[in-house]
């Protein structure tokens, strides 16, 4: 027998997103990546380290948590080069606040393979805790999914302010301990105090999972008095609460008066025919 060492050819590493912390919210594709993982690099303060408990016996599994980019990468490229499946295990989506591309171009440079698996994002899972619609016809269509400045700064026409002139929902991240400074730029871009607000701490933790309902003006005091000061997503939408609202104007898709590609209208249609574009069906 030949004792030359073969050189491992370079596996692939995949950005699994690991959901909002609830396992079984991982996508099976994540999952049967981790069963077959030979390594994992998981963000330990976010990631509920449940998500590993599908890994293969033998699998390096190491938390980023006091890792630079830099070692991230590092760390990955030197498992790429032992193993064929190797995973960077994040929390929520990838694409949001993950910094995919900065640890994606050392690999790239390093001429690793790279693909990203999606998944749920906290701000998905935070409306799902709360049975919240994120969009609702004639009251919004449009969900911005932003941050207030910390030390990250914002980009030129993307504070909180002049995002929430446009009046739609916004999802904001990261940004919880500094929710005075959420509802001091709702109201300074014309949000009425009493509008409904909505903050989700651990969406989907099943034992530490709390839903925070109140208002622009209550919402700061609720949270102190949760003791909810992280891993929290704020919403501020006008379609929270319509669970409650008796005058619903409902979707057109599902409007008996409707006809679109696989479903004939049972009824005439309105005087005023729908303007709802059919482009999705
Ligand atoms: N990529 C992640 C976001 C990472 S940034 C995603 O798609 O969800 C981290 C921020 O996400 C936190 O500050 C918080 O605002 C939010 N977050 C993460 N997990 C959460 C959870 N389980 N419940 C509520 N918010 C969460």
């Amino acid at each position: 027998m030949s004792d030359v060492i073969t050189p491992h050819k370079p596996g692939q590493v995949w950005f699994v997103g690991a959901g909002p912390g609830d396992p079984d919210l991982l996508t099976v594709k994540g999952r049967d990546l981790i069963a077959r993982a030979g390594a994992i690099l998981f963000a330990g303060s976010l990631v509920n380290e449940a998500a590993t408990r599908w890994a293969p016996a033998g699998c390096v599994i190491a938390d980023s948590k006091d890792m630079t980019l830099e070692e991230m990468a590092t760390w990955l490229i030197a498992q790429a080069h032992q193993h064929d499946t190797v995973i960077r295990l994040q929390t929520g989506d990838p694409s949001l606040y993950g910094a995919l591309i900065e640890v994606v171009q050392p690999l790239d440079a390093a001429g690793i393979a790279v693909q990203v698996v999606p998944g749920v994002s906290s701000a998905m899972a935070s409306a799902a805790a709360a049975v919240e619609s994120l969009t609702l016809p004639e009251v919004t269509q449009t969900v911005i999914f932003t941050r207030v400045e910390g030390r990250t700064p914002m980009p030129e026409g993307e504070s909180l302010e002049e995002l929430a002139r446009h009046h739609t929902t916004l999802c904001i991240f990261l940004s919880i301990t500094l929710l005075g400074r959420v509802t001091t730029s709702l109201i300074a871009a014309g949000w009425s105090p009493d509008a409904p607000m909505l903050v989700v701490h651990k969406a989907s933790w099943s034992d530490q999972e709390k839903i925070i309902r109140g208002t622009i003006s209550t919402i700061q005091q609720q949270c102190r008095d949760e003791k909810v000061a992280s891993q929290a997503m704020i919403i501020a939408s006008p379609t929270l609460g319509a669970r409650q609202w008796t005058t619903l104007i409902k979707s057109k898709l599902y409007d008996a008066s409707f006809t679109h590609r696989f479903r004939r209208a049972s009824v005439a249609m309105p005087s005023s025919p729908p303007t709802h574009s059919t482009e999705i069906l």
